[in-house]
Parts: C-alpha cells; sequence; structure tokens
C-alpha cells in the first residue's frame, strides 16, 4: 500500500487504539501478562482513553490492557504520538526533528528513541550468513558526544577534538576516536554490520566466527587483518595495484552498505562511540526489512515493543548491549 494513503487515516486516537490487540495478539497467544493465565473476560473500558478495554484475570484476580506491561504501558503521551514516533524512525529521522515534530521534550525523545531502537535490534541478535558473503570495515569519527553526566563540555584532560577536524592517516581505533564497523554481506541479500573497538586480527575472526557460518565462501579486501581469517574458503582482492574485481571475488556489495550507511549516519550530526552500536544494529534492521515499507517495518517494531519481554530487556538497552561484544565503551540507557 503507498505510504501517503496509509498514513493519513493512522494516525489518530481510534485507530491506533484499534490496532493495538492486533499487533499484540496476532502471533501470540492471548493471556494475562502477569500470571500467564487464559481465563480473562472484559471488565469495562477508560474514561481517558477511547476504545481502551480493561479485562479481569482469573488468576491473580487483577486487571490488565493490551499494553500491559509493555513499552507503551503507563505513557502520558497518547498512542498516535508512538505509532507517529516509530515511523518517523524508520524512515531515518534523528531524536532531536521528531522531537521537534511531536512536540516532546528533549529527554522524552532521547528514551523513545532508544527503547525503540533497541526493540528493532532484537530481531537482529541471532542472525547468520550463509552461501557467498562479502566483508569490508569503515572508521566513521565518533566521540563523546553527549556524555557529560554534570552537564555542559565533558573534561577530557586534552583539547576537544572538533568535529570537523580531519582524522589521522592509518586504520582507526577506538583511542583514535575511530573505531571501527565491520559490514558482512551475503549475496543472497542478509547484512550483518558490527561497531567495534578496532580492527585486529583477533577482532575480525570473533567478528567473522559470529557473523558467518563456517565453511562459507567469502570475499574480501587485502587487509592484514581479513587476510588472516581462518575457517571460511576465503579469497581477497588487493586494491593497492588497483584490483577490485577477479571473477566472482570482489567486495562491491559490503562497499555498497557502506555507501548507504554514511549518509544514515550523518543524521545524527555528530556520533558517540557509546552509542554507535546502537545505530548500527537499527540500521541493519532496516536494511534487512528493505522490501518492506516505513509502515511495515514500523509495526514490526510495536509487535517487539508490545512484547513483554523484549520490552523489559528494551528499557534497559540489553538488546545492544548483547550485540555489543567487543568491549565498546557503551552506557546503560535508561
Ligand atoms: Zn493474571
Amino acid at each position: 500500500m503507498p505510504v501517503l494513503s496509509y498514513v493519513h487515516p493512522r494516525f489518530n486516537a481510534e485507530q491506533c487504539q484499534a490496532d493495538i490487540p492486533t499487533l499484540r495478539w496476532q502471533e501470540r497467544l492471548l493471556q494475562c501478562p502477569r500470571c500467564q493465565s487464559q481465563a480473562i473476560d472484559p471488565w469495562g473500558t477508560y474514561h481517558d482513553r477511547p476504545g481502551g478495554k480493561r479485562s479481569w484475570c482469573h488468576g491473580c484476580k487483577r486487571t490488565c490492557n493490551d499494553l500491559t506491561p509493555t513499552l507503551l504501558h503507563q505513557r502520558k503521551r497518547s498512542l498516535p504520538h508512538w505509532m507517529l514516533a516509530v515511523f518517523l524512525l524508520c524512515l531515518s529521522w534523528s531524536s532531536r526533528r521528531i522531537a521537534r515534530e511531536l512536540g516532546v521534550q528533549s529527554r522524552t525523545r532521547y528514551h523513545w528513541c532508544w527503547w525503540l531502537r533497541n526493540a528493532a535490534v532484537s530481531y537482529e541478535s541471532d542472525r547468520h550468513l550463509a552461501g557467498t558473503g562479502e566483508a569490508d570495515e569503515l572508521y566513521p569519527i565518533a566521540g563523546n558526544k553527549g556524555q557529560a553526566t554534570q552537564g555542559g563540555p565533558k573534561l577530557l584532560g586534552r583539547r576537544p577534538r572538533g568535529r570537523r577536524k580531519q582524522y589521522e592517516p592509518g586504520r582507526g581505533h577506538d583511542e583514535k576516536d575511530r573505531p571501527a564497523i565491520m559490514a558482512w554481506v551475503s549475496r543472497q541479500g542478509a547484512v550483518i554490520s558490527q561497531a567495534t573497538r578496532d580492527c585486529t586480527v583477533k577482532t575480525v575472526q570473533k567478528a567473522a566466527d559470529m557473523a558467518v557460518h563456517a565453511g562459507s565462501r567469502l570475499s574480501t579486501d587485502s587487509a592484514s587483518s581479513s587476510r588472516a581469517l581462518k575457517g571460511y574458503m576465503h579469497a581477497f582482492v588487493k586494491h593497492t595495484p588497483q584490483e577490485y574485481a577477479r571473477g566472482e571475488v570482489h567486495e562491491h556489495r559490503a562497499e555498497c552498505l557502506f555507501s548507504l550507511l554514511q549518509p544514515s549516519l550523518r543524521v545524527f550530526r555528530g556520533l558517540s562511540k557509546c552509542n554507535l552500536p546502537g545505530y548500527v544494529g537499527f540500521l541493519q534492521f532496516l536494511r534487512n526489512l528493505r522490501q518492506q515499507n516505513a509502515c511495515e517495518q514500523a509495526e514490526r517494531i510495536l509487535r517487539a515493543a508490545l512484547a513483554p519481554t523484549i520490552a523489559r530487556r528494551a528499557r534497559r538497552g540489553e538488546c545492544v548491549k548483547c550485540l555489543d561484544h567487543f568491549d565498546l565503551l557503551h552506557t546503560a540507557i535508561n
């Protein structure tokens, strides 16, 4: 369905409330979220929430509704606010711009966007690539943006880097404020991107073992850390003598993924190292669902946000932490 015809009637209170039972219970058994009893009966409505229905659980003798206890439970903002925020997040908007369009405060939008990104990333935690794959790495500039606990500029013990400063030559690593992003792209379509502290032989081997099935065919460039990969049918091209493809051996798809990733990261106007795994994981989610439009992607995120287990993990930031296997500095997002 074209997005325009979809968006217009979609974001009103009645419609959003009517969508919630479908999103929550379509793939799950209707049961009490507290005691998992299926003995549930209708128990009136809410005067302040049109269309909202309350239920009574005979197991734990308590009331519940379709939002108990999910990411959207007992929120001050209405359901249309949340649903529109998810939709705009799938269009790769920054949280600051979403806040401006929705009229929510800076702190609120920060939490919302991280909870929702975490919910999206929960779909990606068990992904593995099979068949023929390609790999490449990128070193984006990422510092300590927004990390001052006392407010104002953070005391770094050095001169600020400055957002426009050119980086030092050579490969990046965490201490140069240039952590690595590894991309693993299957020629069958799926992608995996991982934010790592550096790009040493050990890190690349660990990243490969987590992303690609052992014994798969793999094409990379001639970087020493990629050449040392073990456990794969591995071939590489040498970019120094201008060799970019040799028959089936090339990494065009991995380079293409970075050409899509870089503009998406530029939206944030400067990156923080501790937020990088979350951003990269969310962009991986969007890329793997590229056949769907933003409304369908938003529905998937809402389904995850309405699952109590995922909602609890998303609120604690655990979904992103489980992608963060490389000790990249990561703070809890609560
Ligand atoms: Zn119950």
